[in-house]
């Protein structure tokens, strides 16, 4: 049986740290990082992950100051909003909530942040000192992720690794983080040929998909370690049959609440043939917050 890889300790431990490293600034005398979160709409998921996030600022010390804009704000409002929070010398960094409202471009809104408050790490800037591995603020899942592989010892040099997902905000940053480490990496995305084989190679498999149980046990590498960064919700009782076969506590939720949370990876498969697996919840969700507060605080100190 693999070894549970256990996201919320981690997430934890990382939120420690920046909650002692606020203390540290208090102590110089400095006041507390501040993170500025603009929310647009009323996406309820949104809402969720804002409040959570404004919950985990409380925790480490960090002041979370909270703008609300309707889902019908013009983009000229946004982009002033933004180009006020760049000046304020309080906020030290600037979060504008995915996905926005139809009619706004979030590119734009993303590019107009201060490369110095990006603590989502999305701007050309920082994706570009990414590219030439020099510091600066970057994806809070990837960078994470990198956390809790190093803290289990994962010894990335050399390693063959496969990342499954090409998005600006996982897939290609994680590949960067892990070819930094000197391992060995494949980006395979919606495209790719003969997918289960290329996985089949990885001795490190991230996925980061968004398709419930795409990643079979037949698809990993005896031994392997597996980060699985996709979060789904499923509702299908058709699909839950098929990927939950070595998971019935899985199914059973979701028979009894009607709907039930999974990753990319069929877990329960995964935990026979690879030597340590994250789960889904309680894997790489946690660590994201704690990724977005620890660049809030460099963001501050820089
Ligand atoms: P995205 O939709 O932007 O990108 C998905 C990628 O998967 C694309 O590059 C696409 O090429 C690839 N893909 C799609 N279908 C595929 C298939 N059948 N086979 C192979 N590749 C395929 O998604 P994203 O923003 O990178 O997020 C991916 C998943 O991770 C989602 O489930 C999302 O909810 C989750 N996520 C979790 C966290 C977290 O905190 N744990 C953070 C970000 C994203």
């Amino acid at each position: 049986m693999a070894t549970i890889l256990d996201g919320k300790a981690h997430a934890d431990r990382m939120l420690e740290s920046v909650r002692l490293g606020v203390e540290d600034r208090k102590a110089k005398g400095l006041r507390a990082p501040g993170l500025a979160v603009v929310l647009v709409g009323d996406d309820p998921a949104s809402h969720v992950y804002v409040r959570n996030k404004s919950a985990a600022c409380a925790k480490v010390g960090i002041t979370s100051i909270e703008h609300r804009l309707n889902a019908d704000t013009p983009q000229a409002v946004l982009d002033a909003l933004i180009d006020r929070l760049n000046a304020d010398s309080e906020v030290d960094g600037i979060l504008v909530q995915l996905p926005l409202p139809k009619g706004l471009d979030s590119k734009e809104a993303l590019h107009r942040i201060s490369p110095a408050k990006d603590v989502d790490g999305f701007h050309p800037m920082n994706q570009g000192l990414l590219l030439e591995g020099l510091p600066g603020l970057r994806p809070c899942t990837p960078s994470a992720c990198m956390s809790l592989l190093a803290h289990h010892g994962v010894d990335l040099k050399g390693l063959r690794a496969v990342v499954l997902g090409r998005s600006e905000i996982v897939g290609k940053p994680m590949a960067l983080m892990l070819l930094e480490q000197h391992a060995t990496v494949t980006i395979a995305h919606s495209r790719t040929k003969d997918l289960p084989g290329v996985c089949r190679e990885a001795d490190l498999l991230v996925a980061a998909v968004g398709r419930p149980g795409l990643v079979e046990g037949s698809w990993i590498k005896p031994g392997a370690v597996v980060v699985d960064v996709g979060i789904n919700r499923i509702e299908d009782p058709a699909l839950g049959q098929r990927i939950f076969a070595a998971e019935p506590r899985k199914l059973e939720t979701l028979r009894s609440k009607g709907a039930v949370l999974c990753g990319d990876v069929r877990f329960g498969e995964a935990m026979l043939v690879a030597s340590a697996v994250t789960p889904v919840p309680g894997g790489v969700g946690p660590l994201t917050i704690a990724g977005l507060l620890t660049n809030a605080l460099m963001a501050a100190n820089a």
